[in-house]
């Protein structure tokens, strides 16, 4: 059981060493840290613990917002009352986590206006 997985290039799923369920990414705001938590039970980890895969891609702003499509119908994806959007002032914002050259960061998009935006820690 040796063998070598880590040249994948996506982002690996995440389960719980307990209860064997899919782990779900959200976001610790005390922390300004993502993070995977299991629906079952407390389990929870850092995401950024295990996401430090160098990459030698170059991503400029414009490619990172063209990578986003329109993540406002995909279920899967987590939401935020907690922030707003500078556009529209909707108090709702779908999240994820998307690895830059800056490494792991949190974007938001409003579930209103569909404007994104990335988590820079400081909401006025
Ligand atoms: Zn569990
Ligand atoms: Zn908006």
């Amino acid at each position: 059981m040796a063998g070598s997985d880590t040249h994948s290039g996506a982002v690996p799923l995440r389960f719980c060493p307990n209860s064997n369920d899919l782990l779900y990414p959200k976001e610790d705001r005390v922390n300004k840290k993502l993070v995977y938590f299991c629906r079952n039970c407390d389990y929870t980890i850092a995401a950024t613990e295990n996401c430090v895969h160098r990459r030698t891609i170059f991503h400029s702003a414009s490619e990172i917002t063209a990578v986003i499509h329109d993540v406002r119908t995909d279920p899967t994806l987590p939401r935020s009352k907690d922030v707003q959007c500078s556009l529209c002032d909707a108090r709702e914002a779908v999240f994820f986590s998307q690895t830059t050259t800056e490494g792991m960061s949190l974007f938001f998009q409003c579930i209103n206006c569909g404007n994104k935006w990335k988590d820079t820690g400081t909401v006025a």
